[in-house]
């Protein structure tokens, strides 16, 4: 006989662990000129060259925690 309520205990985990892996990303934020250099979310501070950013270098994932990388800019940093 199922035991259904280990199946759903294995099905929510499963939906629960799609959930978090469509959730995960490491967003590098741009620090601004005055800095030249992007945090990650994993706690890691990286300089790529000047203008650069990680999508135009190609680095489509994080090398410290693997995770695929998220950009964002500082608001302050906009140019208007
Ligand atoms: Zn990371």
């Amino acid at each position: 006989m199922m035991e259904m309520t280990g199946l759903d205990n294995m099905y929510g985990d499963a939906k629960h662990a799609i959930n978090q892996l469509k959730k995960i990303k490491c967003t590098w934020t741009y620090q601004g000129e005055d800095f030249d250099y992007w945090e990650t979310d994993c706690g890691h501070d990286f300089c790529l060259m000047e203008g650069g950013s990680p999508t135009k270098f190609e680095m489509n994932f994080c090398p410290f925690c693997g995770k695929p990388i998220g950009e964002a800019w500082r608001k302050w940093d906009d140019k208007t």
